[in-house]
């Protein structure tokens, strides 16, 4: 029996529109072995929607996101829209994506292939073997905290005020996303806070703490977030999955990124409590390569594996679109941004045919 799936496809600017062409192919070319149909629903998002029809995230994009399956994206923005006002800019587009989309958590692997060791800013003995995620919250914290501002004190000095704050119900959702990603994974999950000088940290611990008796076959360690720092860059391989708050979540995804130190190569997963989650690569729109068929397509062909995994709930499409993507890397194929002495440089198209070869 096929199961159907409708797919919003978000190519926005810059290389989107020729990654998100690979990345289509490559489901297609998936989708008979393992009985999927995919229809594909494209929608402006970025600068692109900005000049069709004057504002970064159209009703059409939200409602026709909301009526599909899953959404891939691509990447957005570019130089041509930094002037504008902040409302009207590309990146608010998709800030408003996530928030009518509710998606609180965000998922960012990080995994060494060993094709691409060297590409690593650390030592190949460090960062051999590394494959954990970070799943962060992604619609509370600090960033979103009550009050919020720059007031003035009764002596007249100006004074910046956030608010690190978590309901339980909060930290409970994202635990469980957390419990849940740890599942499919090693089942090691490793809370990160401050609890040790923040009521916020200790709340967020005690609720991961008693959220672990639903869910027994998966270990629960935690840790500060200024040893986590530490450890990710001593000896990253201990972690398997870590959850954390918004903040302490965007510098240690980002510390984990570098880990793998190529920012062609990584995906993401934003998720919410049910309805479609958004897929994209970690990186950007890149204008400086834009339409010269230099991209390198892995980062969203590996969302795209996360889409089935993560978000349509098909693994083992996911499993052969990574194998094939290690695979092709194997024998030696690489976009100018992973290229080294003895491989063979290819372009985002190349990249893509070798990889529906494989499959
Ligand atoms: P954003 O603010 O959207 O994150 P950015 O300018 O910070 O954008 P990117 O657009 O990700 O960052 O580009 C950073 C650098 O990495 C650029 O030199 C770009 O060419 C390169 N780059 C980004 N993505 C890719 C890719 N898929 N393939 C090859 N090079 C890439
Ligand atoms: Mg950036």
């Amino acid at each position: 029996m096929t199961t159907a799936y409708r797919i919003a496809v978000l190519a926005g600017d810059g290389i989107g529109p020729e990654i998100t062409e690979v990345t289509l192919n490559v489901l297609r070319a998936i989708a008979p072995r393992f009985n999927l149909d995919f229809e594909f629903v494209p929608a402006l998002i970025g600068g692109c929607a900005i000049d069709a029809v004057g504002e970064p995230l159209p009703a059409a994009t939200l409602e026709s996101c909301r009526q599909s399956d899953a959404v891939l994206l691509a990447a957005i923005g570019g130089t041509k829209w930094d002037t504008l006002p902040r409302p009207l800019r590309p990146e608010t587009g998709l800030l408003k994506l996530r928030a009518g989309l509710g998606l609180f958590a965000n998922l960012r692997p990080a995994k060494i292939l060993p094709q691409l060791i060297n590409a690593s800013s650390l030592k190949p003995e460090v960062v051999a073997g590394v494959d954990l995620m970070v799943v962060r919250e992604l619609t509370g914290g600090i960033y979103f905290g009550q009050p919020r501002g720059i007031f003035t004190t009764e002596s007249g000095e100006a004074r910046g005020v956030n608010t690190m704050a978590y309901t339980a119900t909060e930290v409970d959702r994202i635990g469980q996303v957390a419990f849940e990603t740890a599942r499919k994974r090693q089942r090691k999950l490793c809370s990160v806070d401050k609890a040790n000088v923040l009521e916020v940290s200790q709340l967020w611990r005690d609720r991961l703490t008693a959220l672990s008796a639903e869910y027994p076959d998966v270990e629960l360690t935690h840790l500060y977030v200024d040893n986590a720092a530490m450890q990710l860059v001593r000896s990253p391989k201990q972690f398997d999955t870590i959850v954390t708050g918004n903040l302490f979540g965007d510098i240690l995804s980002d510390i984990a990124a570098m880990l793998t130190g190529s920012i062609g190569m990584l995906p993401s997963a934003s998720l919410g409590a049910s309805g479609p989650g958004v897929f994209e690569p970690v990186h950007g729109s890149a204008p400086d390569i834009a339409g010269q068929d230099k991209a390198n397509p892995l980062a969203m062909v590996l969302s795209a594996a996360m889409m089935l995994r993560y978000g349509l709930n098909q693994p083992a499409a996911a499993t052969a679109i990574e194998q094939a993507t290690l695979a092709v890397l194997e024998q030696g194929y690489r976009t100018s941004d992973l290229m080294t002495e003895g491989c063979i440089l290819v372009g985002c198209q190349a990249m893509g045919e070798q990889l529906i070869a494989q499959l």
